[in-house]
């Protein structure tokens, strides 16, 4: 009997750890469900915030543009000349042509390329009614220092620097440069230039053969020039209707991210 009786209180003993077992069991699962959920949560916002670090564009390996020789070396259009960056010394053009255009003050030269987009450029104006004429081009060093000393004599270099390079950094010598004119000699070389037929008609078409203003409205500080509505850079037409698109009075300087504006010394 009293083997029976114990082997009873065992069962009995067993089915209660048994139905607290169940119980822990069901609270254990009670409790952990949200849990789960907030793990699954934070889990879900990992994920997503990863997705947002791979939408974010991966940097493409830029090259410095300060060591990118498309701007420094003399046989590239996007060659630049500005009073950050010199040109090697006594640089001259070797394919310089005079273009078959109408020109003032003297016959002008440019480098090959630009001299027959310039002429194509010239037929395409009078095609709109527009007369164009050639009032600067290729200036060589040696010009560039005549003119540079008689403003330093006249009125002081730093005076003579905000209206003529210093041989060597001047746009003229890459051979790729021209200041244009209109019908009108009262306008050239002036910011009323901006005005003309000849001025707006440029300022709108210019790209298209590859030209591009090269010290636009309001840039001063970037480019190191004041406006100039009559100085036009070839480029190339790509690179030209690329800084073009980029809206009006867009540098040449903001579009390559080169240095620019006054000298370093
Ligand atoms: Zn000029």
């Amino acid at each position: 009997m009293a083997k029976k009786k114990r082997k009873l209180r065992i069962s009995a003993v067993i089915s209660l750890l048994a139905v607290l077992f169940v119980v822990i069991f069901a609270i254990v699962k009670l409790f952990d469900k949200p849990k789960t959920n907030e793990v699954a949560e934070v889990e879900e916002v990992q994920e997503t915030q990863e997705v947002v670090v791979e939408e974010t564009p991966t940097p493409q390996p830029t090259i410095n543009p300060e060591e990118d020789e498309r701007f420094f070396d003399v046989n590239s259009y996007l060659v630049v000349a500005n009073k950050k960056h010199k040109l090697p010394d006594g640089y001259e053009p070797s394919d310089l042509t005079i273009p078959n255009v109408e020109m003032r003050y003297n016959q002008w030269s440019l480098r090959a390329e630009a001299s027959t987009k310039l002429e194509e450029m010239f037929a395409a104006a009078q095609k709109d009614d527009v007369y164009l004429v050639m009032g600067s081009g290729y200036r060589g060093e040696d010009f560039q220092s005549v003119l540079y000393n008689s403003y330093c004599d006249q009125y002081g270099c730093d005076v003579a620097d905000t209206i003529s390079s210093r041989p060597g950094y001047s746009d003229h010598q890459t051979g790729l440069a021209t200041d244009l004119c209109g019908q009108d000699e009262s306008y050239d070389l002036s910011v009323s230039f901006e005005e003309t037929k000849e001025g707006i008609w440029l300022k709108d078409n210019a790209h298209k053969f590859g030209f591009i203003m090269r010290y636009p409205k309001g840039k001063e500080e970037i480019t190191g020039y004041a406006y100039e509505p009559w100085h036009f850079r070839y480029i190339g037409v790509d690179a030209a209707t690329e800084i073009y698109n980029m809206g009006e009075f867009y540098s040449f300087e903001e579009y390559y991210g080169i240095s620019g504006g006054d000298y370093a010394d």
